[in-house]
């Protein structure tokens, strides 16, 4: 068993698992871990890899678990992992939870935070989501940075990411259904799940979130 804090975030796109990850890191000093970011900035950069999973990110399906199982790995074995991570879009499936408890060892996982949000909230918050290509800051469309397409953190591109059009989201929706809900029951076997409802504020989640947390003893 180590004493590593290794964090997992579950939930559907938009649910607000970037966001809580990110205060999670800041919180326990841990490292963010999101595989959907590094995918992204590989797409982004036009790398080998990027250029590998361009398409399949484009139509909102998942790439591979080889793929991203040697990604989690290389980046959990850098020496900035030592405290823990939060890992925030993997695993993604059974096979992949699997190949994180290998990866991680026995207790390596502490605790799997899912936070909930119904499909009609999850259609209406990524429709009206726009990114920062650069540094990934998040905006609704109404906001003055998504007219004008500006950041107002750093001056980059504000967009639409290309995977929150309508018919990525279905499909994305749909993946999750069918291969990433049934890890709900795998991390409850392991008295490992809590959840958290998403349709509250950003403070209020992390609150509850950090309740948990506590409640748990894990941190
Ligand atoms: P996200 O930002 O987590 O919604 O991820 C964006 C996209 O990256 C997904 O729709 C997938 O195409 C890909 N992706 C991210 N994480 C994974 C994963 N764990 N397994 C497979 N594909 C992934």
């Amino acid at each position: 068993m180590t004493s590593k804090l290794n964090l997992v975030v579950l939930g559907k796109q938009g649910a607000g698992k970037g966001t809580q990850s990110q205060l999670l890191c800041e919180r326990y000093g841990l490292i963010h871990i999101s595989t959907g970011d590094i995918l992204r900035a590989a797409v982004q950069n036009g790398t080998a890899l990027g250029r590998q999973v361009k398409s399949i990110l484009d139509a909102g399906q998942l790439v591979s678990d080889d793929l991203v199982n040697q990604l989690v790995e290389d980046r959990l074995s850098e020496p900035d992992a030592e405290p823990g991570a939060v890992l925030d879009g993997f695993p993604r499936n059974i096979g992949q939870a699997q190949a994180l408890e290998r990866i991680l060892g026995d207790g390596g996982v502490k605790l799997c935070v899912y936070i909930d949000l119904p499909n009609e909230l999850v259609l209406q918050r990524l429709s009206s989501r726009r990114v920062c290509q650069e540094c990934g800051t998040t905006y609704v469309d109404t906001d003055i940075a998504a007219i004008s397409g500006t950041c107002e953190v750093c001056g980059g591109d504000v967009v639409q990411r290309s995977d929150d059009r309508p018919e990525a989201i279905q499909q994305r929706l749909e993946t999750f259904e069918r291969d990433t809900f049934p890890l709900l029951s795998f991390y409850e076997q392991r008295n490992l799940l809590v959840k958290v409802n998403g349709d509250q504020s950003v403070e209020k989640v992390a609150n509850d979130i950090d309740e948990l947390i506590a409640g748990r003893g894990v941190a």
